[in-house]
């Protein structure tokens, strides 16, 4: 197994492709070959943790920290997955329930996963040197990963975000750690913050500060991702020997990837469906073939606010334009549909959802019945509502209860630097 850069031959070893995070090319790296299983081989796991070791193996066949494998899922995926079941009359209807990590969204699966495996990498390859991981966040991102390498010995940690545009108690779980950990607002929007770890990167003057990213452009959080795909889909096909359909909450295709990556190795994964918020690249791109991307839109699902998603390079790498774009299937929804579904869903199924789940949940009331009557659908809920209860909260008329590790960061003091959108600003602080 190697890693190959979208955009030449190169080929690397997994440890160089999750410290590297983007290629030397400006590529992003995608498994050289998707492995195939064999279903009966997970068929008997119903541990989280022993199907996740199971699942990864193949990936890191020749690493130098395949033997940490156990350890390092053990040590990073020991929070639940909850697929539960949303009572529908005939249909078959449940949620893919992502958010009982530290931080509260799925962003924990990636972030703590790589937290591990460099920890174990650094371990095994005998680095003593400083690493400084650099991380633009739309939101939950920066959170996430703030949370999985506070105080890890031989990191440093540098998150931006995009001023105003997160959620009061997003932005203090980006702002709460201190240590080793820097946060900064960027006076602009996710995409300038994306655009200002792009451009650090290809910095020569960074070269001592061995800067890593932890995007969903780096593969060592797209791989703990496509598990939980692969792990619930089983689930159900074990009960039921039918295909899981999806609609993914989406905004830089980092989470709809891994998604396809447990497809195409062989999983009982049936349709893929994106929902977008009013951010239309996307769904322009599936119109027109055409791919362009756009300025970003504000909207109240706030953590998919991305107008050039980055992780589309991938799709490219993998289908050719034309058939990628008739493959595709995406909605897009806008902020009144999704205050109308929290309303709805609280108000006829008791369900709160956060704004980015409210998509997934919008895009599936309005399939045509006999889509929803034929095939089991997860939906993909990606954030705790509470991390958004100054959205939710007045819509539903209802305090949220806060889960116990969110009210616990909450409870910590915050500070933050601001800066304009620009190269020298962000440089001088590192540097
Ligand atoms: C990051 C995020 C998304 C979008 O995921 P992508 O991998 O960027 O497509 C959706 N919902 C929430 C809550 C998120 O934090």
């Amino acid at each position: 197994m190697h890693f190959v850069s979208t955009k030449s031959n190169l080929q690397v070893s997994i440890e160089e492709a999750i410290f590297g995070g983007t290629a030397p090319d400006g590529g992003l790296y995608v498994p050289s070959l998707i492995p195939e299983i064999d279903l009966d081989d997970f068929k008997t796991m119903d541990n989280y943790q022993e199907f996740s070791i199971q699942f990864l193996s193949p990936f890191f066949v020749n690493s130098i920290i395949k033997d940490n494998l156990e350890n390092i899922v053990n040590e990073s995926l020991n929070f639940d997955v909850i697929q539960s079941d949303i009572d529908t009359g005939k249909q078959s209807l449940s949620m893919l329930e992502l958010f009982h990590g530290p931080t509260a969204a799925f962003k924990d699966f990636g972030a703590r996963f790589l937290s591990s495996t460099m920890k174990a990498i650094n371990q095994e390859s005998g680095n003593h040197k400083m690493n400084t991981i650099l991380v633009a966040t739309s939101g939950d991102t920066g959170g996430a990963v703030a949370s999985a390498f506070h105080n890890q010995p031989g990191f440093d940690v540098v998150v931006l975000f995009p001023k105003g545009r997160v959620s009061p108690r997003q932005q203090h779980q980006l702002t709460c750690w201190g240590d080793n950990v820097t946060s900064i607002a960027v006076e602009g929007e996710f995409d300038d913050c994306q655009h200002l770890v792009k451009a650090a990167f290809n910095e020569d003057q960074m070269i001592d500060q061995n800067l890593c990213s932890a995007n969903s452009i780096n593969i060592g959080r797209l791989l703990p991702q496509a598990t939980y795909y692969a792990w619930s889909s089983m689930q159900y096909f074990k009960k039921h020997s039918k295909e899981t359909n999806y609609i993914i909450p989406t905004g830089n295709l980092g989470n709809a990837f891994a998604c396809f990556i447990a497809k195409k190795m062989g999983f009982p994964i049936g349709k893929i469906v994106f929902s977008t918020n009013s951010n239309k690249t996307i769904i322009d791109f599936i119109e027109s073939s055409v791919w362009e991307p756009r300025n970003t839109i504000p909207t109240l699902a706030s953590a998919m606010d991305v107008g050039n998603p980055s992780n589309m390079e991938r799709f490219f790498h993998s289908y050719d334009s034309q058939s990628l774009a008739q493959s595709l299937e995406a909605y897009s929804v806008n902020d009144q549909q999704i205050k109308e579904q929290i309303k709805k869903e609280y108000g006829n199924h008791q369900i709160i959802c956060c704004p980015h789940t409210a998509t997934a949940f919008s895009v599936y009331r309005d399939f045509p019945d006999d889509t929803k009557d034929n095939n089991h659908w997860s939906l993909v809920s990606t954030a705790h509502p509470a991390k958004f209860e100054n959205i939710v909260e007045p819509i539903i008329d209802e305090v949220i209860k806060v889960p116990n590790s969110l009210s616990r960061l909450l409870k910590l003091d915050s500070s933050f630097i601001s800066i304009e959108p620009r190269l020298e600003k962000l440089m001088d602080i590192i540097l």
